[in-house]
C-alpha cells in the first residue's frame, strides 16, 4: 500500500516537471525568437513597405528608394518635398525647366495634364515600384 501510494504520487509529479520544463523551454525558444534582435530588424523592414508613401507623380506606392522631389526647385526657394519614384522624377526633369517646374509648384494635375507626362504615368502605372530601367543611365 505504500509504496503504491509513493509510486503514484511520485509519477505524475516527475512527469509534471519535465512536461513543464519542456513547455517552458518551447516556450521560451519561441519568445526569443520572437523578440530577437535579428527578428525585430526584419520586422522593422517589413513596415517600411506596408507604411510605403504614394508617389506624387504616379500615385503608385513607392519601392524600395523613394525621392523626395522638391515640386519647386529648391534653387527657387522650393522647401516643400514630395515623395517620389526616382523614374518619376527624372521624367519632371526630363521634360520640364526649373522655372516651368517652379510654375506649377504644388500643382501635380497641371503637370499630368502635360500629355508626355500623362503617357508617362499610363506606362508606368503597371510597373514593379522599384522599377527605374531604362531611365536611369548614368552618364557619369
Ligand atoms: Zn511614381
Amino acid at each position: 500500500m505504500e509504496f503504491e501510494f509513493t509510486f503514484e504520487t511520485a509519477g505524475p509529479t516527475l512527469g509534471d516537471q519535465r512536461k513543464f520544463r519542456q513547455f517552458r523551454y518551447r516556450h521560451m525558444a519561441r519568445k526569443h525568437s520572437k523578440h530577437g534582435s535579428h527578428d525585430d530588424l526584419h520586422r522593422e523592414g517589413e513596415a517600411t513597405p506596408a507604411a510605403a508613401v504614394p508617389c506624387w507623380l504616379c500615385s503608385r506606392p513607392t519601392g524600395k528608394t523613394i525621392v523626395w522631389h522638391h515640386p519647386v526647385p529648391k534653387s527657387r526657394g522650393g522647401r516643400d518635398v514630395v515623395p517620389m519614384h526616382p523614374i518619376c522624377q527624372k521624367t519632371l526633369i526630363a521634360n520640364f525647366t526649373n522655372s516651368e517646374l517652379q510654375r506649377y509648384g504644388m500643382d501635380v494635375d497641371g503637370l499630368l495634364a502635360n500629355p508626355p507626362v500623362r503617357k508617362f504615368v499610363d506606362w508606368v502605372a503597371n510597373k514593379d515600384p522599384d522599377f527605374t530601367a531604362t531611365m536611369t543611365k548614368k552618364r557619369r
